[in-house]
Protein backbone atom coordinates (compact mmCIF):
# COMPACT_ATOMS: atom_id res chain seq x y z
CA UNK A 1 0.00 0.00 0.00
CA UNK A 2 1.66 3.45 -0.61
CA UNK A 3 1.51 6.10 1.87
CA UNK A 4 -0.76 7.75 0.14
CA UNK A 5 -3.41 5.09 0.36
CA UNK A 6 -2.75 4.35 3.67
CA UNK A 7 -3.49 8.10 4.78
CA UNK A 8 -6.65 7.94 2.44
CA UNK A 9 -7.62 4.84 4.79
CA UNK A 10 -7.45 6.22 7.90
CA UNK A 11 -9.17 9.47 6.81
CA UNK A 12 -11.69 7.32 5.51
CA UNK A 13 -11.79 5.64 9.09
CA UNK A 14 -11.85 8.98 11.10
CA UNK A 15 -15.00 10.45 9.07
CA UNK A 16 -17.01 6.84 10.18
CA UNK A 17 -15.47 7.73 13.55
CA UNK A 18 -17.20 11.30 13.40
CA UNK A 19 -14.19 13.21 12.81
CA UNK A 20 -14.93 16.43 10.60
CA UNK A 21 -11.12 16.42 9.61
CA UNK A 22 -7.86 15.10 9.73
CA UNK A 23 -4.51 15.87 8.86
CA UNK A 24 -1.07 15.14 9.34
CA UNK A 25 2.20 17.75 10.68
CA UNK A 26 5.70 16.67 11.06
CA UNK A 27 6.69 17.56 14.98
CA UNK A 28 8.72 20.47 14.00
CA UNK A 29 6.96 23.72 15.91
CA UNK A 30 9.92 26.16 16.57
CA UNK A 31 8.01 29.19 15.43
CA UNK A 32 5.14 27.76 17.91
CA UNK A 33 7.13 27.42 20.95
CA UNK A 34 8.65 30.74 20.82
CA UNK A 35 5.39 32.11 20.95
CA UNK A 36 4.60 30.07 23.75
CA UNK A 37 7.85 31.00 25.50
CA UNK A 38 7.09 34.62 25.07
CA UNK A 39 3.58 34.15 26.63
CA UNK A 40 4.99 32.17 29.34
CA UNK A 41 8.07 34.85 30.11
CA UNK A 42 4.34 37.79 30.63
CA UNK A 43 3.01 35.36 32.87
CA UNK A 44 -0.24 35.64 30.59
CA UNK A 45 -1.18 32.19 31.79
CA UNK A 46 -1.89 33.10 35.51
CA UNK A 47 -1.95 30.26 37.84
CA UNK A 48 -1.93 28.05 35.18
CA UNK A 49 1.40 26.35 36.42
CA UNK A 50 0.83 23.24 34.49
CA UNK A 51 1.37 25.47 31.39
CA UNK A 52 4.85 26.43 32.22
CA UNK A 53 6.20 22.78 33.47
CA UNK A 54 5.46 21.49 30.13
CA UNK A 55 6.14 23.87 27.88
CA UNK A 56 9.27 22.09 26.51
CA UNK A 57 7.05 18.99 25.78
CA UNK A 58 4.41 21.08 24.44
CA UNK A 59 6.91 21.42 21.14
CA UNK A 60 8.62 18.51 21.38
CA UNK A 61 5.89 15.07 21.42
CA UNK A 62 9.02 12.97 20.73
CA UNK A 63 10.21 13.45 23.95
CA UNK A 64 6.31 13.38 25.64
CA UNK A 65 6.17 9.68 22.87
CA UNK A 66 9.84 8.82 21.91
CA UNK A 67 9.84 7.60 18.18
CA UNK A 68 7.38 9.86 17.54
CA UNK A 69 7.85 11.52 13.34
CA UNK A 70 4.18 12.92 12.74
CA UNK A 71 1.05 14.29 14.63
CA UNK A 72 -2.19 13.31 13.38
CA UNK A 73 -4.53 16.04 14.23
CA UNK A 74 -8.67 15.39 13.61
CA UNK A 75 -11.47 17.61 14.54
CA UNK A 76 -14.78 17.21 15.92
CA UNK A 77 -17.92 20.14 15.61
CA UNK A 78 -19.74 20.78 18.88
CA UNK A 79 -22.13 23.11 18.17
CA UNK A 80 -25.23 22.25 19.79
CA UNK A 81 -28.08 23.79 17.86
CA UNK A 82 -27.93 26.03 14.95
CA UNK A 83 -28.80 28.94 16.56
CA UNK A 84 -25.55 31.30 16.26
CA UNK A 85 -26.32 34.30 17.64
CA UNK A 86 -24.76 34.18 20.56
CA UNK A 87 -24.00 37.76 21.40
CA UNK A 88 -27.41 37.99 22.29
CA UNK A 89 -27.54 35.19 24.61
CA UNK A 90 -24.93 36.55 26.56
CA UNK A 91 -27.14 39.90 27.13
CA UNK A 92 -30.21 38.10 28.02
CA UNK A 93 -31.33 39.16 31.59
CA UNK A 94 -32.17 36.87 34.14
CA UNK A 95 -30.39 33.76 32.47
CA UNK A 96 -27.03 31.54 32.93
CA UNK A 97 -24.71 31.66 29.59
CA UNK A 98 -22.47 28.96 29.60
CA UNK A 99 -20.08 28.30 27.01
CA UNK A 100 -21.32 25.90 24.05
CA UNK A 101 -18.81 23.22 24.20
CA UNK A 102 -19.81 21.98 28.02
CA UNK A 103 -23.43 21.95 27.65
CA UNK A 104 -23.47 18.48 27.20
CA UNK A 105 -21.13 15.17 28.43
CA UNK A 106 -17.92 16.10 29.14
CA UNK A 107 -16.08 15.49 25.38
CA UNK A 108 -12.70 13.92 26.73
CA UNK A 109 -14.06 10.59 27.30
CA UNK A 110 -15.95 10.71 23.74
CA UNK A 111 -12.79 11.80 21.70
CA UNK A 112 -10.52 9.45 23.63
CA UNK A 113 -12.54 6.71 22.73
CA UNK A 114 -13.06 7.61 19.03
CA UNK A 115 -9.24 8.54 18.87
CA UNK A 116 -8.23 5.24 20.61
CA UNK A 117 -10.47 3.35 17.96
CA UNK A 118 -8.51 5.19 15.50
CA UNK A 119 -5.07 4.44 16.78
CA UNK A 120 -6.19 0.79 17.11
CA UNK A 121 -6.92 0.96 12.99
CA UNK A 122 -4.11 2.69 12.30
CA UNK A 123 -2.17 -0.23 13.98
CA UNK A 124 -4.49 -2.90 12.11
CA UNK A 125 -3.70 -1.43 8.58
CA UNK A 126 0.62 -0.97 9.34
CA UNK A 127 1.54 -3.26 11.40
CA UNK A 128 4.82 -2.64 13.15
CA UNK A 129 7.74 -4.58 14.65
CA UNK A 130 6.47 -5.79 18.10
CA UNK A 131 9.63 -4.17 19.52
CA UNK A 132 7.66 -3.58 22.77
CA UNK A 133 7.12 0.29 22.00
CA UNK A 134 3.95 1.80 21.34
CA UNK A 135 3.93 2.83 18.01
CA UNK A 136 1.02 5.60 18.56
CA UNK A 137 -0.62 7.57 21.47
CA UNK A 138 -3.58 9.22 21.27
CA UNK A 139 -4.45 12.94 23.49
CA UNK A 140 -6.94 14.92 23.88
CA UNK A 141 -6.49 18.21 25.72
CA UNK A 142 -5.18 15.56 28.44
CA UNK A 143 -1.08 15.97 27.79
CA UNK A 144 0.86 18.85 27.17
CA UNK A 145 0.44 19.00 23.05
CA UNK A 146 0.83 22.36 21.39
CA UNK A 147 -2.75 21.36 19.64
CA UNK A 148 -3.87 24.22 17.75
CA UNK A 149 0.23 24.52 16.37
CA UNK A 150 0.24 21.21 14.97
CA UNK A 151 -3.90 21.29 13.99
CA UNK A 152 -2.26 24.80 11.67
CA UNK A 153 0.64 22.86 10.53
CA UNK A 154 -2.00 19.70 9.25
CA UNK A 155 -3.83 22.48 7.40
CA UNK A 156 -7.01 22.10 9.47
CA UNK A 157 -7.07 26.03 10.26
CA UNK A 158 -5.33 29.18 10.85
CA UNK A 159 -4.98 30.43 14.37
CA UNK A 160 -7.13 33.56 14.41
CA UNK A 161 -6.15 36.49 16.12
CA UNK A 162 -8.84 35.58 18.60
CA UNK A 163 -5.71 32.37 19.60
CA UNK A 164 -8.74 29.74 18.19
CA UNK A 165 -7.91 27.61 15.29
CA UNK A 166 -10.12 28.25 12.64
CA UNK A 167 -11.35 26.82 9.60
CA UNK A 168 -12.77 28.10 6.56
CA UNK A 169 -15.57 26.03 5.85
CA UNK A 170 -16.14 25.19 9.74
CA UNK A 171 -15.35 28.21 12.02
CA UNK A 172 -13.88 27.53 14.91
CA UNK A 173 -16.53 25.37 17.38
CA UNK A 174 -14.69 21.92 16.98
CA UNK A 175 -12.41 20.02 19.46
CA UNK A 176 -8.93 18.52 18.26
CA UNK A 177 -7.84 15.31 19.50
CA UNK A 178 -4.05 14.62 18.67
CA UNK A 179 -2.42 10.82 17.57
CA UNK A 180 1.32 10.92 17.97
CA UNK A 181 2.81 8.00 15.78
CA UNK A 182 6.29 6.71 14.51
CA UNK A 183 4.41 6.67 11.12
CA UNK A 184 6.57 8.34 8.57
CA UNK A 185 2.61 9.29 6.92
CA UNK A 186 2.75 11.87 4.37
CA UNK A 187 2.34 15.58 5.60
CA UNK A 188 -1.16 17.80 4.59
CA UNK A 189 -0.27 20.70 3.21
CA UNK A 190 0.20 23.51 5.99
CA UNK A 191 -2.45 26.78 6.53
CA UNK A 192 0.56 29.50 6.50
CA UNK A 193 -1.96 32.01 5.66
CA UNK A 194 -4.08 33.74 7.85
CA UNK A 195 -7.77 35.03 6.80
CA UNK A 196 -8.11 37.39 9.62
CA UNK A 197 -7.61 40.22 7.27
CA UNK A 198 -8.18 43.78 8.83
CA UNK A 199 -11.10 42.53 10.83
CA UNK A 200 -10.22 43.01 14.96
CA UNK A 201 -14.16 42.06 16.07
CA UNK A 202 -13.19 39.44 18.29
CA UNK A 203 -10.20 42.20 19.49
CA UNK A 204 -12.59 44.50 19.75
CA UNK A 205 -15.70 42.79 21.58
CA UNK A 206 -14.00 40.90 24.63
CA UNK A 207 -15.62 41.72 27.71
CA UNK A 208 -12.73 42.02 29.63
CA UNK A 209 -10.29 43.32 27.19
CA UNK A 210 -8.03 40.40 27.76
CA UNK A 211 -6.23 40.38 24.28
CA UNK A 212 -3.19 42.53 24.79
CA UNK A 213 -2.56 42.43 21.08
CA UNK A 214 -3.46 40.33 17.93
CA UNK A 215 -2.74 36.73 19.04
CA UNK A 216 -1.96 37.13 22.28
CA UNK A 217 -4.18 36.78 25.13
CA UNK A 218 -3.47 37.49 28.87
CA UNK A 219 -5.51 34.34 30.34
CA UNK A 220 -5.71 36.03 33.76
CA UNK A 221 -8.36 38.54 32.62
CA UNK A 222 -10.02 36.04 30.24
CA UNK A 223 -13.84 35.11 31.18
CA UNK A 224 -12.98 31.22 30.04
CA UNK A 225 -9.71 31.27 32.65
CA UNK A 226 -11.53 33.49 35.51
CA UNK A 227 -14.88 31.38 35.92
CA UNK A 228 -12.98 27.69 35.19
CA UNK A 229 -9.12 27.92 35.87
CA UNK A 230 -8.81 30.40 38.75
CA UNK A 231 -9.88 28.34 41.96
CA UNK A 232 -9.61 32.15 44.06
CA UNK A 233 -11.76 35.11 43.87
CA UNK A 234 -12.48 36.71 41.22
CA UNK A 235 -10.90 40.44 40.75
CA UNK A 236 -13.63 43.00 41.72
CA UNK A 237 -12.68 45.44 38.57
CA UNK A 238 -13.50 42.58 36.48
CA UNK A 239 -16.90 40.77 38.10
CA UNK A 240 -19.34 43.29 36.63
CA UNK A 241 -17.98 42.50 33.15
CA UNK A 242 -18.54 39.09 33.26
CA UNK A 243 -22.40 39.48 32.79
CA UNK A 244 -24.15 36.67 32.92
CA UNK A 245 -21.16 34.06 32.03
CA UNK A 246 -20.85 31.77 34.49
CA UNK A 247 -18.64 29.05 32.97
CA UNK A 248 -16.50 29.90 30.11
CA UNK A 249 -17.14 32.58 27.60
CA UNK A 250 -17.53 32.37 23.61
CA UNK A 251 -17.62 35.87 22.65
CA UNK A 252 -14.62 36.00 20.54
CA UNK A 253 -15.66 33.55 18.75
CA UNK A 254 -19.49 33.94 18.53
CA UNK A 255 -18.06 37.50 16.60
CA UNK A 256 -16.01 35.89 14.27
CA UNK A 257 -17.54 35.96 10.83
CA UNK A 258 -16.39 32.88 9.85
CA UNK A 259 -18.38 30.88 12.48
CA UNK A 260 -21.36 31.56 9.94
CA UNK A 261 -19.82 28.65 8.78
CA UNK A 262 -19.96 26.36 12.07
CA UNK A 263 -21.71 22.94 11.58
CA UNK A 264 -24.47 21.75 14.15
CA UNK A 265 -22.72 18.42 16.23
CA UNK A 266 -23.38 15.47 15.03
CA UNK A 267 -23.10 14.23 18.16
CA UNK A 268 -25.76 13.37 20.51
CA UNK A 269 -23.69 14.02 23.59
CA UNK A 270 -22.58 17.23 23.12
CA UNK A 271 -26.54 18.57 22.92
CA UNK A 272 -27.27 20.17 26.14
CA UNK A 273 -28.30 18.67 29.12
CA UNK A 274 -30.87 19.45 32.14
CA UNK A 275 -32.18 22.65 30.14
CA UNK A 276 -28.47 24.42 30.70
CA UNK A 277 -28.62 26.40 27.39
CA UNK A 278 -31.81 28.23 28.94
CA UNK A 279 -31.29 27.78 32.57
CA UNK A 280 -32.28 30.83 35.30
CA UNK A 281 -29.52 31.92 37.39
CA UNK A 282 -31.83 32.36 40.25
CA UNK A 283 -32.37 28.49 39.83
CA UNK A 284 -28.89 27.83 39.63
CA UNK A 285 -27.76 29.43 42.12
CA UNK A 286 -30.31 27.80 44.69
CA UNK A 287 -29.44 24.21 43.62
CA UNK A 288 -28.62 22.09 46.76
CA UNK A 289 -25.28 20.62 46.48
CA UNK A 290 -26.65 17.02 45.26
CA UNK A 291 -28.10 18.75 42.69
CA UNK A 292 -25.25 20.62 41.53
CA UNK A 293 -23.88 16.82 41.72
CA UNK A 294 -26.68 14.89 39.99
CA UNK A 295 -27.24 17.78 37.75
CA UNK A 296 -23.52 18.28 36.51
CA UNK A 297 -22.75 14.11 36.53
CA UNK A 298 -20.19 13.49 33.41
CA UNK A 299 -20.01 17.10 32.37
CA UNK A 300 -16.60 19.69 32.51
CA UNK A 301 -19.15 21.86 34.74
CA UNK A 302 -17.91 19.55 37.58
CA UNK A 303 -14.62 20.90 37.08
CA UNK A 304 -15.13 24.29 39.68
CA UNK A 305 -17.15 22.04 42.52
CA UNK A 306 -20.16 23.34 43.90
CA UNK A 307 -18.00 26.26 45.37
CA UNK A 308 -16.35 27.90 42.13
CA UNK A 309 -20.29 26.84 40.33
CA UNK A 310 -21.92 29.40 43.50
CA UNK A 311 -18.80 32.11 43.24
CA UNK A 312 -19.54 32.36 39.48
CA UNK A 313 -23.49 32.33 39.68
CA UNK A 314 -23.22 35.30 42.83
CA UNK A 315 -21.15 37.30 40.47
CA UNK A 316 -23.74 36.93 37.54
CA UNK A 317 -26.88 37.28 40.08
CA UNK A 318 -24.76 40.26 40.63
CA UNK A 319 -24.69 41.64 37.06
CA UNK A 320 -28.84 40.75 36.89
CA UNK A 321 -31.45 43.24 36.85
CA UNK A 322 -32.45 44.08 40.51
CA UNK A 323 -35.42 42.31 41.34
CA UNK A 324 -37.40 40.23 44.36
CA UNK A 325 -36.20 36.81 43.52
CA UNK A 326 -32.51 37.80 42.64
CA UNK A 327 -32.16 39.54 45.83
CA UNK A 328 -33.55 36.87 47.81
CA UNK A 329 -32.08 34.24 46.65
CA UNK A 330 -28.54 36.06 47.05
CA UNK A 331 -29.15 36.49 50.64
CA UNK A 332 -30.24 33.10 51.30
CA UNK A 333 -26.31 32.29 50.49
CA UNK A 334 -25.03 34.83 53.14
CA UNK A 335 -24.47 32.34 56.14
CA UNK A 336 -22.79 29.72 53.35
CA UNK A 337 -20.41 28.04 54.74
CA UNK A 338 -17.57 28.90 51.94
CA UNK A 339 -15.39 32.30 52.42
CA UNK A 340 -15.65 32.78 48.87
CA UNK A 341 -19.09 32.28 47.79
CA UNK A 342 -19.91 34.57 50.97
CA UNK A 343 -17.64 37.22 49.38
CA UNK A 344 -18.90 37.23 45.73
CA UNK A 345 -22.55 37.00 47.18
CA UNK A 346 -21.65 40.23 49.59
CA UNK A 347 -20.40 41.51 46.43
CA UNK A 348 -23.85 40.68 44.17
CA UNK A 349 -25.64 41.64 46.95
CA UNK A 350 -24.15 45.45 47.02
CA UNK A 351 -24.70 45.91 43.58
CA UNK A 352 -28.29 45.27 44.07
CA UNK A 353 -28.00 48.12 46.59
CA UNK A 354 -28.08 45.31 49.61
CA UNK A 355 -25.47 46.15 52.15
CA UNK A 356 -24.94 43.90 55.43
S1 LIG B 1 -13.17 37.87 14.69
FE1 LIG B 1 -11.95 38.64 12.95
S2 LIG B 1 -9.87 38.98 13.80
FE2 LIG B 1 -10.98 37.70 15.26
S3 LIG B 1 -10.42 35.61 14.74
FE3 LIG B 1 -12.34 36.06 13.61
S4 LIG B 1 -11.68 36.86 11.61
FE4 LIG B 1 -9.87 36.89 12.97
Amino acid sequence: MTDATLLEQIRARSRELGFQQLGVSDIDIAQHARHLQHWLERHYHGDMAWMEKHADLRAHPEQLHPGTLRVVSVRMDYLPDDDKDLIARVRSDGSAYIARYTLGRDYHKLLRKRLAQLADYIAQLAPQPDNGAQHHRAFVDSAPVLERAFAQQAGLGWIGKNTMLINAQAGSYFFLGEILTDLPLPLTPSQDKTHCGTCTACLDLCPTQAFVAPYQLDARRCISYLTIENKGSIPPALRAKIGNRIFGCDDCQAVCPWNKFAQKTAEADFLPRHGLDSAQLVELFLWTEEEYLAKTEGSALRRIGYEGWLRNVAVALGNAATSPAVVAALASRRGFSSGLVREHTDWALAQHAVTA
